[in-house]
């Protein structure tokens, strides 16, 4: 329990001051780039470098599932650490056996293999890789709107403007529209007409693109910083149709979504299917010793009984990480978080957003499950006109940005929408502070509403 100190504000400055002359941050120009201190963590909460408490309901890019510092898991790491702190992959590990045990009973059906990776972008890398020696096919369906990590395959299945800006080698990679009811590509108004007319997009896809050259199709489960758009009733059950049908292997990206974040272990569970394979990262350990990997289904892992698997890391199934994902797993058993999660997003956050739909005219939509929720901005409910572009910022997003941490919230906000993504063990008088902090918010936003 870290006191704030002058001595650490202070350290905290010359921290800021080192980090501007030698750290280069991810996706930024770096030259305007002003990135904030943060001096101590617990909980729900973060302290900035001038020492404020702020509400963390960004979880650290959705990623700190069971709150900061959370004492079962750091001291798990901690008692590793004493012991033995890196072992390369092909040697036996307790912490690496039993993390891979109890993922394995978690995740659905026959997905009983874990292969472990870093974060979740080299996860999607290897899942492809998986899937192209599997099925001796090359091309790789992905959805528009969805993101996948930042490496080069990752950013290429990726289908945001960060790929546009990052990469350009398709690399057999071919994007087909999601269904997204608020922004339809098919101008469906109900969700039955959605799900019916992105499945047949979906289908027309694979046929024109030809089944017999297509070897994985990879989606989120719920598109995560992409919109946290919940796919409508029927989709996810048809994906998993069509790819089985077409011998495509299906690879679900719970990367952001599993671990609890969407009120379930895995978001794949809301429509009980099994994909063939399963990325997972951030939520496994919620990011205390960066860890993702893949599951891995019987079928797939039998290819790989007599011939090599071409791929591997050196820090794979690393036992700090693996320590600090069966601490994670089993705090988040014995603490019932993913019913937490669930309740949290049933009986308070989902209604609070609902009234907030209603009260601000800068609302367009809201939408979400569990402890994983988006609010869409839009300068007029009728057009449905984003209050910045997607890919892109506005003075009406910074400032609405800015009157959320004026109000006391680290917030998550990504184009035109706040993302509530608290911990998914947030007190409930936390999380109604949160939601009131946003409402005040809300009313700058409404201030750039137009007729
Ligand atoms: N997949 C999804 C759905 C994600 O949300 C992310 C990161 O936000 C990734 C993959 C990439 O994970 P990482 O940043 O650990 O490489």
């Amino acid at each position: 329990n870290t006191e704030i100190t002058a001595e650490l504000i202070a350290a905290g400055k010359v921290a800021h001051e080192l980090d501007r002359e030698h750290v280069f941050h991810s996706w930024q120009a770096q030259g305007p780039f002003d990135p904030m201190t943060i001096i101590k963590t617990e909980g729900s909460w973060v302290w900035d470098g001038e020492g404020n408490k702020l509400l963390d309901l960004s979880s650290q890019l959705v990623n700190t599932n069971i709150g900061h510092q959370h004492p079962k898991v750091v001291a798990a790491i901690q008692a590793q650490a004493a012991t033995i702190c890196t072992i390369a992959p092909q040697h036996v590990n307790d912490a690496r056996s039993e993390a891979a045990k109890l993922i394995a009973e978690l995740t659905p059906g026959n997905l009983n293999k874990i292969f472990f990776t870093n974060g979740g972008a080299d996860a999607n890398e290897h899942a492809i890789r998986m899937a192209r020696v599997h099925t001796g096919k090359h091309k790789v369906l992905a959805a528009y709107r969805s993101y996948h990590g930042g490496t080069h395959l990752a950013v290429n299945v990726t289908g945001d403007p960060r790929r546009v800006a990052s990469d350009n080698a398709t690399d057999g990679v071919v994007h087909f529209f999601p269904a997204y009811l608020y922004r339809s590509y098919f101008n469906s108004t109900t969700e039955a007409e959605e799900t019916q007319r992105a499945l047949r997009h979906l289908e027309d896809t694979i046929i024109l693109e030809g089944p017999s050259s297509i070897g994985a199709l990879v989606l989120e489960s719920i598109p995560g910083s992409a919109g946290i758009y919940v796919p409508p009733t029927g989709y996810m059950e048809g994906v998993r149709e069509l790819t089985s049908k077409y011998g495509i292997i299906l690879i679900a990206d719970e990367v952001m979504a599993g671990f609890g974040r969407a009120g379930q272990w895995f978001a794949v569970n809301h429509w009980n299917i099994t994909p063939d394979l399963l990325t997972f990262a951030k939520g496994v350990n919620s990011g205390y010793v960066p860890l993702g990997g893949v599951a891995i289904s019987e079928e797939i892992f039998e290819t790989f009984l007599q011939r090599p698997y071409p791929g591997g890391l050196t820090y794979s199934g690393h036992p700090l990480a693996c320590a600090a994902a069966v601490a994670t797993i089993k705090a988040m058993q014995e603490e019932r978080m993913v019913e937490n999660s669930a309740r949290l997003g049933a009986e308070i956050i989902g209604p609070a957003l609902t009234e907030l739909k209603a009260k601000h005219p800068s609302v367009g939509d809201v939408r979400g499950t569990g402890c994983f929720w988006a609010v869409e901005l839009v300068t007029n409910q009728e057009t449905r006109e984003p209050m910045a572009p997607y890919g892109g910022s506005s003075p009406a997003m910074a400032a609405v940005t800015g009157a959320l941490k004026k109000a006391g919230m680290l917030p998550f906000v990504n184009f035109n929408r706040i993302h509530v993504v608290p911990p998914l063990n947030i007190s409930d008088a936390d999380l109604r502070t949160g939601l009131a902090m946003l409402d005040e918010a809300l009313s700058v936003a409404d201030g750039f509403v137009t007729d």
